[in-house]
């Protein structure tokens, strides 16, 4: 086996782990998902000193994983609805520029 492969079959076995201990419950929402629909989060993110020790690792469902993305977790449980907001609008302002632009 190579290292690749190895490192690739212990994030599963970690993912598998952090679903579990968490019951497929999202750190960030509180809700619970289907596994299909998680993914695992940083808590801290590397950037702020976080580790890839497994106990750095989160249950995040995949809406909750994408918006955070490299925030710091009090930082975005504090401001995850305006953020979700706000992605949406630019999500529209998007889709409305895009429209505009296949019209031309
Ligand atoms: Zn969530």
């Amino acid at each position: 086996m190579t290292p690749k492969q190895k490192s690739k079959r212990l994030r599963r076995k970690w993912r598998a782990i952090v679903y579990a201990k968490s019951g497929n419950r999202c750190a960030y929402c509180g809700q619970v998902f289907p596994t299909e629909q998680l993914s695992v989060d940083h808590f801290w993110p590397s950037f702020l000193g976080g580790t890839d020790d497994p106990v750095n690792f989160v249950t995040a469902c995949l809406p909750c994983g994408k918006l955070k993305a490299h925030l710091p977790p009090l930082f975005f449980r504090a401001h995850r609805e305006a953020l979700a907001a706000a992605m949406q609008d630019e999500q529209k302002r998007f889709v409305a520029v895009q429209r505009d632009e296949s019209n031309d």
